[in-house]
């Protein structure tokens, strides 16, 4: 047997189980009606037609499911890093990245000597490791 490595995709044998519960709900509605109609067995004909309608919230429940979990992946866009550098005490301060930064350009003052700080560095934040 070949392993199934396509894990994104829902999987036939879900799909399968949804059809065919989605299946049972319909006959078990059209007994439901069927018996309501014919005012026979009037107590089987309710509790057929709370099964039908049971059965089909569940399958459309679980086809709602199956197609809510692939969409929200993709959409982290990676942070940039900018880092400022202080010429005069080495201090060092990092911050996103703004518009129209660029290296060496000179960006606000040093916290602590109050210098003009210098751009050393632009670079887009490595990757979390997932825990
Ligand atoms: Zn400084």
């Amino acid at each position: 047997m070949a392993s199934n490595s396509s894990v994104k995709k829902v999987s036939p044998f879900i799909l399968m189980m949804i059809v065919i519960a989605f299946i049972l709900s319909l006959s078990a509605l059209y007994v439901a009606a069927d018996s309501l109609v014919n005012q026979s067995e009037a107590l089987d004909g309710y509790s057929f037609l709370v099964i039908g309608f049971g059965g089909l919230a569940l399958s459309v429940y679980w086809l709602l499911q199956t197609r809510r979990t692939p969409v929200r992946a993709s959409l982290e866009l990676p942070r940039v890093i900018t880092t400022l550098e202080c010429p005069k005490c080495d201090f060092k301060s990092i911050r996103d990245f703004q518009r129209e930064d660029y290296i060496f350009k000179k960006v606000g003052s040093c916290q602590k000597c109050n210098e003009t700080m210098t751009i050393t560095a632009v670079y887009r934040e490595p990757e979390k490791k997932k825990n």
